[in-house]
């Protein structure tokens, strides 16, 4: 048997527990550091607009004055994934 070390593609943490499966069966991961941002994660996504690394592109490109449509285009994800993950972050800012 293949062990593989998950880690958590937020914080990095090895405290990371198997947690149930999506709807087309893949495996999801929790994170258990509790300072961690993000919980819940999947080891390989098929959507590039999930990716942590392109979501933390997304806020440097609005960060540097691009628009909404720059970002999607150059990023190759929607436009609504691009209001979204803003949106998502803008929140946790305020709180
Ligand atoms: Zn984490």
């Amino acid at each position: 048997m293949a062990v593989v070390a998950v880690q958590c593609p937020e914080c990095g943490s090895r405290e990371v527990v198997r947690y149930g499966r999506q709807a087309n069966g893949e495996q999801r991961y929790r994170c258990n550091n509790v300072d961690c941002a993000r919980r819940i994660f999947l080891l390989q996504y098929h959507h590039t607009g999930r990716l942590p690394e392109v979501k933390r592109q997304i806020v440097d490109m609005a960060l540097n004055g691009s628009g909404i449509r720059d970002t999607a285009r150059v990023l190759g994800v929607s436009s609504m994934t691009v209001m979204s993950t803003l949106k998502k972050k803008r929140q946790r800012c305020i709180r």
